[in-house]
């Protein structure tokens, strides 16, 4: 199984990979996780790319497909992986179909999230994040902890889920994201799915969409 999950940020697209990944046995790939792992940890990479992230802005393409290439080789890959947030651009997407057809592979399948962008500003700008472990906390539903439940690290908003921030990436997702959908809609294999409703109900439709 080698899916894209494409969305909008807030879209649920980490809390619907994470799922999939545990139940199907294959890695969550996230281009965001990878580099906001480099920039806790001041690695060169981290420190060149801590503006884009902060602003909101993408990372160049060469950087990403750099990124990607390295971790789809790693064993753990062989039975297939779950792509998530990435590609953003549609030479991301054409340097992924290279990268994959130079390890003989194919896409199973690219679902696309729809969701409705003011739904999605309120979402993003009430959730929380652990800093350590990436585990995600929504202050609409309750009070947020400050340690983690899972890992015990710091939870606090990500630098990016500011509002005004999250209003920018949305703009980046429509200019420079969504034309995607188009790209994949052309190669049959794009699948879409209500982005809004229930986690449990998205989890369902992405699983017998794939069928
Ligand atoms: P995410 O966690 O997927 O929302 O990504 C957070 C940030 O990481 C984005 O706003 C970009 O700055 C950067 N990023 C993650 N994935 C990509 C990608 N595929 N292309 C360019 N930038 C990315």
């Amino acid at each position: 199984m080698r899916l894209i999950l494409l969305g909008a940020p807030g879209a649920g697209k980490g809390t619907q990979a994470k799922r999939l990944s545990a139940d199907l046995g294959i890695p969550q790939i996230s281009t965001g996780d990878i580099l906001r792992e480099n920039i806790r940890q001041g690695t060169d990479l981290g420190l060149k790319m801590k503006s884009y992230l902060d602003q909101g802005n993408l990372v160049p393409d060469t950087v990403i497909l750099d990124i990607v290439d390295e971790r789809l080789k790693r064993e753990d890959c062989q039975p297939g992986f779950i792509l998530d947030g990435f590609p953003r651009t549609v030479p991301q997407a054409e340097g992924l179909d290279i990268l994959l057809e130079r390890g003989d592979m194919r896409l199973s399948g690219v679902v696309a999230l729809d969701t409705d962008e003011e739904a999605l500003v309120r979402r993003i700008s009430s959730r929380f994040t652990c800093s350590s472990c990436g585990a995600d906390y929504n202050a609409g539903n309750g009070q947020v902890p400050s340690q983690c439940t899972a890992c015990g690290g710091a939870v606090g908003q990500r630098e990016d889920d500011r509002e005004e921030t999250v209003r920018h990436r949305l703009g980046v997702y429509r200019n420079q994201t969504e034309p995607l959908i188009h790209y994949y809609d052309g190669t049959g294999r794009l699948r879409r799915v209500d982005g809004m409703a229930s986690v449990e109900d998205v989890y369902r439709a992405i699983l017998a969409t794939l069928g």
